[in-house]
């Protein structure tokens, strides 16, 4: 059984306010968002954490970018500018173990971050 939080997300089985899909990724809004715009990118396959994502990935990642790039012109943040955030590991707060790029905007923001 698969516990994780945005595989269910994935799945339908958790709610969530999507912004943008394709048959690759999937963004939605952070439920407790840290900005303006918080959006959440994520690969619909399960990965941890940004370590595992490797060479044979690179049409994923490229995915992950058309997505963040969609998004922020959708949002209007791409003129006024944007953060992509990836936390992996207990130093960085990484919570949810699927692979998410915070993208965070709508406001100044602080660097460098806390
Ligand atoms: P991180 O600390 O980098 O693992 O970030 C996890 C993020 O997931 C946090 O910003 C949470 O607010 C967000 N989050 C947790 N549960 C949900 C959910 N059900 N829907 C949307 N965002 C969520
Ligand atoms: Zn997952």
């Amino acid at each position: 059984m698969n516990d994780c939080l945005f595989c269910k997300i994935v799945q339908g089985d958790i709610p969530a306010e999507k912004v943008f899909e394709n048959d690759n990724v999937l963004a939605f809004k952070d439920i407790n968002p840290q900005a303006p715009v918080h959006i959440l990118v994520i690969p619909k396959n399960h990965y941890a954490d940004i370590s595992v994502l490797y060479n044979e990935e690179a049409a994923l990642i490229v995915d992950i970018f058309e997505a963040v790039k969609k998004v922020t012109e959708k949002l209007y943040i791409d003129d006024s500018g944007f953060r992509v955030v990836v936390n992996k590991g207990t130093d960085a707060g990484q919570l949810v173990n699927h692979i998410h790029f915070h993208v965070l905007g709508g406001r100044k923001l602080e660097w460098p971050p806390g």
